[in-house]
């Protein structure tokens, strides 16, 4: 048995892991929606729960509260953010932390760097906004299109693949996402209850590659692609990772 996160032998250290985590399905989820759980080792399982507490807390309490689709969601963020009802103290320092966290991230609304779903209604301006680190945002993405390959087409994602991945942004026109919708037209949708929309599609001519479209609570979406790497675009990633220091270390000195 491996762990689909880190692909490394679970031996005595097994734990299941929500793909979807638990706390994150709204109110509105009816009782015969299987909530997908995965095998993950202990210490991936850790790990992502920090990222998917901070995450919650932070897309949590800008959610709309009256939407099906996050019923409850935001009561149960801000009881976080506030930590009513914890009683394990043990927590409670962690949940410090995730609070400092979530509040040094606050900022003024920035259209690239808030999700579509949580942008201001028309009319507001100057709004205050949680952002989002691009970080814990790729972790906890990157964990779901994880989950869902394993448990939709029951494999794992080794190092030979790379996951690309598209946020819809609250800048973005519908041009620039016309291709991947038109594919997440065509694929299959799996129901998680109201909370989650998850699509699937293999691509014909490659059954190696899969595209994953995912919606949360209405308000977070995202594209995924995972495919095998190529020797070539890898040379080129690399490439412009190395010019991006470059150009940071030339202007970090020449001012
Ligand atoms: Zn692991």
């Amino acid at each position: 048995m491996k762990c689909i996160y880190c692909l490394k032998k679970i031996k005595n250290n097994r734990s299941d892991d929500h793909v979807f985590p638990d706390a994150w399905y709204p109110d509105s989820t009816p009782a015969n929606v299987q909530r997908w759980t995965v095998p993950a080792c202990r210490k991936c399982n850790a790990k992502l729960q920090v990222i998917e507490d901070e995450l919650f807390i932070r897309w949590g309490i800008c959610v709309e509260p009256n939407l099906e689709a996050c019923r409850g969601i935001e009561a149960k963020a801000l009881n976080r953010q506030f930590f009513l009802g914890v009683k394990d103290p043990r927590r409670f320092g962690r949940k410090l932390s995730t609070f400092n966290n979530v509040r040094s991230n606050m900022g003024q609304y920035d259209p690239k760097r808030t999700h579509k779903g949580f942008a201001p209604k028309e009319g507001v301006r100057g709004t205050l906004a949680v952002l989002t680190p691009n970080k814990t945002r790729r972790i906890f993405s990157e964990k779901l299109v994880r989950g869902t390959e394993y448990k939709l087409l029951g494999r794992f994602i080794p190092w030979t693949k790379r996951i690309n991945i598209w946020y819809e942004m609250a800048e973005d026109t519908d041009k620039d996402y016309a291709f991947w919708r038109d594919i997440a037209s065509r694929a299959k949708t799996v129901s998680l209850g109201p909370g989650f929309a998850v699509k699937c599609a293999i691509n014909p001519n490659y059954p190696e590659q899969s595209f994953y479209q995912f919606e949360i609570w209405g308000h977070i979406k995202f594209f995924a692609f995972v495919h095998t790497k190529s020797f070539k675009r890898e040379l080129l990633l690399f490439w412009s990772f190395i010019k991006w220091h470059i150009i940071n270390l030339y202007k970090r000195f020449r001012f």
